[in-house]
C-alpha cells in the first residue's frame, strides 16, 4: 500500500484542476515506473463483461477473468451491462489489486444511450453539425450517469455500397461531410476537456477502409490503392485525430492483403507518427486473433507480436495479448519499450478522464437523477425532423391538406414502435419509439385516420450472424388494407426495413422492399393512387417502381425515440423538410457501389449521365443523387460569382451566389460547393464536396451565400505522396444537390 500512496502522491496533486499536458505526462510516467511487465500487459487487455458481475461467477472462464481483475491484470471492460456491475468490477480491481489502476469502461453508444436519435446515416442527412454535436453530448451525459467512460463512436467509415449493412452506422459516401460530422461528434462526446464530468472518451472507427469491403459484404477484403486510402478513407480520421479524439479502433478487414489490425503503416506510421496523435488504439472485437484465419499469423502469440509491433495498443476480447505478450518480451521477440508505449497511451486517456481521481467516475445517484430525459426527447424530435428527406412530392400532396378528411395509414412499419430505434441501440428500449400512427394521432388532424398493417415484415430470426429471414407468405391482411385504402382520400404507407436488416453482419444482396411489401403497395395503388410513401430504412433502398409511380416519397430512416412525432411534423408541414441525402440512391442494386465523386473514364461526354461506361439495361446515374432533397418551397439560385478567376499561391478568392425562396413557405436550403481539379498528378474525381452552408429563407427572401476558396480546399494527396494544391484549372460548382450545379472556372498558379 505504500506503493499505492506513492503513486497517488504523484497523480492526485492537481485533483479537480484541468491538468496540463506536462502534468499528465509526469503522472503517466510515475505510474508506469511502478508497474511490472505482467501489470503492463494487463492494461492492454479488454474483457467483454456481459456475465453477471454482481453475483458469484458461475463459469470457469468468468471466474478466471474475475481473478485477473482482482490482480489488476485487466485494463478495460466493455459491455458491462448495469451500473451495479460496473461499480462491482471497478471495486474488484481497485480494492484487491496491487497497482490500483482504474478500469476504463467502454460501450457502443452509437446514436443515443437511452434517448435514441436517428441512426447516424439518417442524422447526417440533416447536414447539421450542431445537431450531430448535440445528440453526442446528450448520449454522453446519459451514459456517464450509468458508468460508461468511453464510447465506440463515431463510426466514420466511408461507405459507398448500400449492400453493406453497416452503412447505417456512418455518415455515407462523402469524406468532407463525414469529416464535419466526425469532428462534431468528438466535440459532443468529449466536450472541451475530458475532465468535465459530463463527457466520455470517443473512438474514431474503424481504422481503416472497413466500409469499402468488396461486394459490400461485411468483413470482406478491401482492395484499394494509396490514392483512395489517402483521399477518400483517411480524411475523416485525420479530422477526428486533429479534434483530439481519445481513441481509435482498428478494423477487421485486410487492405491490399494486410489486416488493418496488423498494419504498421496505418497505425504506427500514419496515425501515430505523421499525425502525431497521442491516444490509444483498441482492436476491433477479436481482430488481433482474427489475423490467424486471415492467414497472416500462425497463432495467438504470433498475432500478438504482429499487432503490438503495428501499434494496436489494446486487445478487445481476443485473448491474443493475454496469451502472448509477456512471453514475447521474455523471449526477446519484442522490446518492452513497445509495451511501455502502448501502456503510456492507455494511462494517458485514463488520467485525462479523471479516473485516477474518481475510479467510479460519476456513478452517482445525484448525477443520474438530474439527467433531463424529457428535454432530451424534445431535442431528439427536433433532430429527427431535420433528418427527414423529401424525395418526391409530385402532386403537392404534402404537406397534408386540411381538406383531406379520411386518411388510411398502412404498412408493417406504420405502427411499429421498435424499428425506429434501429440497430446499435445501446440502452434504448425495445418498442419504445413513437410510431407513425401514434405521431399522426398526436398531431390532432382534422381527419379520420384508419389503419391496417397489411403484411408483416418477418418476426423471424434476429440473431447476430443470421439476420432476419423475411420469408412471408401470409397475404391475409392485404384485403383489409386495400379496403381501407379504397375508402380513404389518401394513403400513408410506411414501408422499408426492419431495424435489424442493417447493422453489423447484415449485408444484403437485395436492397428492395423485403417480403410482401411491394405486393401490398401495388395492391393499394390499384385502388388509390394518392399515396405518400414513408420509408424507414438503414440503407439506400431500391425503390425504382415507387419513384416512378408513387406521387410522394419521404425518406425517414430509423429516426429514434421520437420518430413518429418527427414524421408527423414533416407530413403536416409543421416542419418544412430540409434534409439532403448523404448517399446516392441507386436505380438497381447492380449499380452498387454507387457514388457521386466517381472518376471519369477515358470515354466521358458532356452529359453527366451519358458515358460509355454504363450498363446497357438501365439508365445511368443514381435514382436520387447525393445531396438531394426537396422542400415544401422552392429555391432559385442566382449567378455564381467569383471575386477573381485567378488565384496565386497563398491567395484566396470568394465565391458568392444568391439564393431566393420562390415559394410561399419559409424553408431551409443546404447550399453545396463542389470542386473538380481538371488535370492533376493523380486523376481526380469529377466533383468533390468542399463546403456547404445552410440558409433559412422567408418566402420571397434572398440571401447571398459566400464561400472562401483557398489553397487548402484545392489540396489532395498527390502522386508525390503529399497533401498539396497543384497548379492548373479547377471547376467550382454550386447548387442544391450534387447534380444540379452551376460551374465557374478558377485558375490556380504557383
Ligand atoms: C464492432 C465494433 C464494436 C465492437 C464492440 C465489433 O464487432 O465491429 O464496431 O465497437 O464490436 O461491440
Amino acid at each position: 500500500s505504500s506503493l499505492f500512496f506513492g503513486a497517488m502522491g504523484a497523480y492526485s496533486q492537481s485533483s479537480g484542476i484541468k491538468s496540463s499536458v506536462e502534468d499528465v505526462e509526469t503522472k503517466v510516467d510515475s505510474v508506469l515506473n511502478l508497474m511490472t511487465l505482467e501489470e503492463k500487459v494487463g492494461q492492454m487487455i479488454q474483457y467483454n463483461g456481459s456475465w453477471d458481475l454482481t453475483g458469484p461467477a458461475s463459469e470457469v472462464g468468468n471466474k478466471e477473468k474475475e481473478d485477473r481483475l482482482k490482480k489488476g491484470l485487466v485494463g478495460s471492460m466493455l459491455n458491462v451491462l448495469s451500473v451495479e456491475a460496473t461499480e462491482k468490477a471497478q471495486r474488484m480491481n481497485m480494492e484487491n489489486s496491487r497497482i490500483k489502476i482504474p478500469l476504463i469502461f467502454g460501450y457502443d453508444v452509437i446514436h443515443g444511450y437511452k434517448t435514441i436519435f436517428p441512426v447516424p446515416l439518417g442524422e447526417t442527412a440533416s447536414w447539421d453539425v450542431d445537431a450531430a454535436r448535440e445528440s453526442a453530448r446528450i448520449a454522453a451525459l446519459e451514459s456517464v450517469a450509468e458508468g460508461v467512460n468511453w464510447t465506440f463512436s463515431p463510426m466514420i467509415d466511408i461507405s459507398r455500397d448500400a449492400r453493406w449493412g453497416r452503412i447505417m452506422e456512418g455518415s455515407g459516401e462523402d469524406p468532407y461531410l463525414t469529416s464535419q460530422i466526425a469532428v462534431a461528434k468528438v466535440e459532443g462526446y468529449q466536450g472541451e476537456d475530458l475532465s468535465d464530468p459530463k463527457t466520455i472518451a470517443a473512438t474514431a472507427k474503424h481504422f481503416a477502409g472497413y466500409g469499402l469491403a468488396e461486394g459490400g459484404k461485411d468483413y470482406n477484403a478491401v482492395n484499394i490503392g494509396k490514392n483512395e486510402l489517402h483521399n477518400i478513407v483517411l480524411p475523416p480520421f485525420k479530422a477526428a485525430a486533429d479534434a483530439g479524439v481519445a481513441t481509435f479502433m482498428n478494423s477487421f478487414n485486410t487492405i491490399d492483403g494486410i489486416p488493418a489490425t496488423g498494419s504498421e503503416s496505418l497505425q504506427r506510421e500514419i496515425l501515430k507518427s505523421e499525425w502525431d496523435w497521442q491516444g490509444f488504439v483498441v482492436s476491433d472485437w477479436g481482430s488481433i486473433a482474427e489475423m490467424i484465419p486471415h492467414g497472416f499469423a500462425r497463432d495467438k502469440v504470433h498475432a500478438a507480436e504482429i499487432a503490438v509491433k503495428a501499434g494496436s495498443d489494446m486487445d478487445m476480447e481476443g485473448g491474443a495479448y493475454e496469451a502472448g505478450l509477456e512471453k514475447l518480451v521474455e523471449e526477446g521477440k519484442i522490446d518492452e519499450a513497445l509495451i511501455d508505449q502502448a501502456v503510456r497511451r492507455i494511462l494517458r486517456v485514463k488520467f485525462k478522464l479523471g479516473l485516477f481521481e474518481d475510479p467510479y467516475r460519476y456513478i452517482n445517484e445525484d448525477f443520474a437523477a438530474k439527467v433531463p430525459y424529457q428535454e432530451h426527447r424534445e431535442i431528439a424530435r427536433d433532430i429527427a425532423k431535420k433528418s427527414i428527406v423529401l424525395l418526391k412530392n409530385e402532386t403537392n400532396m404534402l404537406p397534408l391538406k386540411n381538406s383531406v378528411k379520411k386518411i388510411a395509414v398502412i404498412g408493417p412499419l406504420a405502427d411499429d414502435k421498435d424499428t425506429p430505434i434501429g440497430n446499435w441501440r445501446a440502452q434504448g428500449e425495445a418498442n419504445s419509439a413513437v410510431s407513425v400512427l401514434e405521431g399522426l394521432k398526436n398531431a390532432n388532424l382534422d381527419a379520420e385516420i384508419t389503419y391496417a398493417k397489411g403484411v408483416t415484415l418477418g418476426e423471424g430470426e434476429r440473431s447476430f450472424l443470421f439476420p432476419l429471414k423475411i420469408n412471408e407468405t401470409d397475404r391475409s391482411g392485404i384485403p383489409d388494407a386495400v379496403a381501407k385504402a379504397k375508402d380513404a382520400e389518401m394513403v400513408i404507407m410506411v414501408l422499408g426495413e426492419d431495424a435489424f436488416q442493417s447493422g453489423e453482419g447484415r449485408s444484403q444482396a437485395n436492397i428492395g422492399m423485403a417480403g410482401l411489401q411491394k405486393e401490398l403497395l401495388k395492391e393499394v395503388y390499384k385502388v388509390n393512387k394518392n399515396i405518400v410513401l414513408v420509408l424507414m430504412n438503414g440503407r439506400p433502398m431500391e425503390i425504382n417502381w415507387s419513384a416512378g409511380n408513387i406521387p410522394a416519397i419521404v425518406e425517414a430512416w430509423q429516426l429514434g425515440t421520437e420518430s413518429g412525432n418527427a414524421i408527423a411534423d414533416v407530413l403536416t408541414g409543421k416542419y418544412n423538410p430540409s434534409g439532403k441525402l448523404p448517399v446516392s440512391f441507386p436505380r438497381a442494386v447492380g449499380q452498387e457501389p454507387l457514388y457521386y465523386n466517381r472518376m471519369n473514364t477515358g470515354r466521358p461526354s458532356n452529359d453527366q449521365h451519358v458515358t460509355y461506361s454504363h450498363y446497357t439495361d438501365i439508365e445511368n446515374g443514381p435514382l436520387y443523387p447525393f445531396g438531394y432533397g426537396l422542400s415544401y418551397t422552392t429555391f432559385e439560385y442566382g449567378d455564381v460569382k467569383l471575386s477573381s478567376s485567378e488565384m496565386n499561391q497563398g491567395g484566396e478568392v470568394t465565391l458568392s451566389v444568391s439564393v431566393t425562396n420562390t415559394g410561399d413557405v419559409k424553408g431551409k436550403e443546404v447550399v453545396q460547393l463542389y470542386l473538380h481539379d481538371l488535370v492533376a498528378s493523380i486523376a481526380r474525381p469529377i466533383k468533390e464536396l468542399k463546403g456547404f452552408k445552410m440558409v433559412e429563407l422567408e418566402p420571397g427572401e434572398t440571401k447571398e451565400v459566400n464561400f472562401k476558396i483557398d489553397e487548402k480546399m484545392l489540396e489532395f494527396y498527390t502522386a508525390a505522396g503529399k497533401w498539396e494544391a497543384e497548379p492548373g484549372a479547377f471547376d467550382l460548382m454550386v447548387g442544391g444537390n450534387s447534380e444540379e450545379l452551376q460551374t465557374v472556372k478558377l485558375n490556380y498558379s504557383k
